[in-house]
């Protein structure tokens, strides 16, 4: 049959587009000067015709995602026995007679664990979490020869099917194993362990959380890994730091599960320093936009530039964009032109901001959420936060400020109320997420917001 599609690898997957594997296996393809494109599938329903549609096609290898990790393996003529182990196949290799069926995920996590140099062998392992993340965790626990696997779930029963499954497969060869709650971290003392975070507890936006707070906890660790990458520095990380605990996010996992699939399909060694660039490269992809509002005085500027610095990406201030294109001040504006004239310019500025696909902390102006048609554009610029403070501080803030065209009656606490009161409401509306910065300095503002980069 012609083959009608331009790409002779892909994802299938049901949502695909926000998937980075394209940006993966075409950057690993160009940087080592092959050919063969890699593409996005999206099936809706009928995946087992869409394999076979694929398989005549000679499309020479898939990978699996989120929601037909497991219900592929009816559609394969013969599955790789850890991958039927574990349940779950997110590699397809052609050959004659049907795809083949691999699990790369666990072998991404082995390359990314052992490349931070954490070795399973002899040690206690702690899964947090019994989804498909925790059974790809825990067959590699049990193949690299861990000597006790603790699952710590919310549902204990399903953290059972896994030891069960384990059990089947390794018989006598299975690690001691034990399943406990949340609600049963007593029972952890008196050992040290190697813990996977294989929840989705803490993945951006959701920054601030974490699946467990208690410092005891972590002081019992002797390495995290979070299957998170979004954000590079989640809290569970950070609890582990804080203990002095060496913690890494998942980032080099999804990259080595793609690294793994290549090198299975093409019978080809990728390169370390190809491997590193895409690293790079898929670490700037993963970031996140980050639009900052809040009144005069909120810090919006130092503590955007701030952010943009620390995480390598660009700030863009709406008003000193304004400025640039019009030549002039604000404030002239405002004097020559009217406030209408420049709360169109605004409402431009932010609509080809969003518009653009960059990766960037934008600092808009005080009066741009006002605008309701404005507020889709701002979240679809980034994340917004809200740099919230009280009045008195913002007007502490901008004692020697000269340039405020609203502040030309002087820079009062209450004047900065009246549009607090104004504003405050749509600020908390619009914002994805809130600092409270009266206490906090600009390097904690900083910390906090940075992390939903
Ligand atoms: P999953 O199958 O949906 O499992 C989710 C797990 O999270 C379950 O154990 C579930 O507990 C627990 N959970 C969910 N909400 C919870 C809550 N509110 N409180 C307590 N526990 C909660 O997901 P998955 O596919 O295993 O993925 C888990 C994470 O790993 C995701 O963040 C995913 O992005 C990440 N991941 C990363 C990579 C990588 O390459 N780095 C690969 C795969 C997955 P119950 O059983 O009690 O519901």
């Amino acid at each position: 049959m012609e083959n009608r599609r331009n790409y002779q690898y892909c994802l299938i997957g049901n949502p695909v587009k926000h998937s980075f594997s394209p940006l993966i296996h075409n950057s690993i393809t160009e940087l080592m000067g092959l050919s063969g494109e890699y593409g996005l599938n999206q099936v809706e329903t009928d995946l087992s015709g869409e394999i076979k549609r694929l398989h005549s096609e000679k499309i020479n290898g898939i990978n699996i995602t989120v929601p037909y990790k497991s219900d592929v393996m009816e559609c394969l003529v013969s599955i790789d026995d850890i991958a039927r182990a574990i349940g779950a196949v997110n590699t397809l290799k052609w050959t004659e007679e049907g795809y083949i069926g691999y699990n790369t995920d666990y072998r991404g996590l082995s390359r990314e664990i052992s490349e931070e140099g954490i070795v399973l062998k002899g040690e206690n392992v702690l899964l947090i979490g019994a989804g498909g993340a925790a059974r790809a965790a825990a067959f590699l626990s049990a193949l690299d020869g861990a000597k006790t696997i603790t699952i710590l779930n919310r549902t204990k029963d399903k953290a059972q099917i896994i030891c069960d499954d384990l059990k089947k497969y390794f018989g006598d060869k299975t690690p001691l194993l034990r399943v406990c709650g949340y609600d049963e971290l007593e029972v952890l003392k008196g050992q040290k362990y190697i813990a996977f975070q294989c929840t989705k507890i803490g993945m951006h936006p959701d920054v601030d959380n974490c699946i467990i707070n208690d410092k005891v906890f972590y002081s019992l660790l002797k390495a995290g890994i979070d299957l998170i990458y979004t954000p590079s520095d989640t809290m569970f990380m950070i609890n582990c730091h804080s203990c002095g605990v060496k913690a890494y996010n998942g980032l080099k996992m999804l990259l080595y599960q793609a690294v793994e699939a290549y090198e299975m399909w093409r019978d080809v060694t990728v390169p370390q320093a190809v491997i590193n660039e895409v690293y790079n490269r898929l670490r700037n992809k993963t970031k996140h936009s980050i639009v900052l509002v809040g009144c005069m005085g909120a810090g919006k500027s130092c503590v955007g530039k701030a952010i943009a610095k620390k995480y390598e990406i660009d700030f863009v201030d709406t008003d000193q964009l304004i400025e640039k294109k019009e030549g002039c001040k604000i404030s002239m504006i405002f004097e020559e032109k009217g406030e209408t004239y420049f709360r169109e310019l605004e409402h431009n500025c932010i609509k080809e901001l969003s518009e653009s696909g960059r990766t960037m902390v934008i600092s808009v102006g005080g009066g741009l959420p006002v605008r309701e048609d404005n507020r889709d554009y701002l979240k679809k610029a980034g994340v917004v936060l809200y740099l919230k403070a009280k009045a008195d501080t913002l007007a502490g803030r901008l004692v020697n400020d000269k340039d405020r065209p609203l502040l030309k009656a002087g820079k009062s606490a209450e004047h900065i109320q009246a549009l607090l009161d104004k504003r405050g409401s749509i600020y908390e509306s619009v914002a994805d997420y809130i600092i409270e910065t009266d206490n906090l300095n600009i390097n904690e503002i900083v910390d906090k917001g940075g992390r939903l980069v």
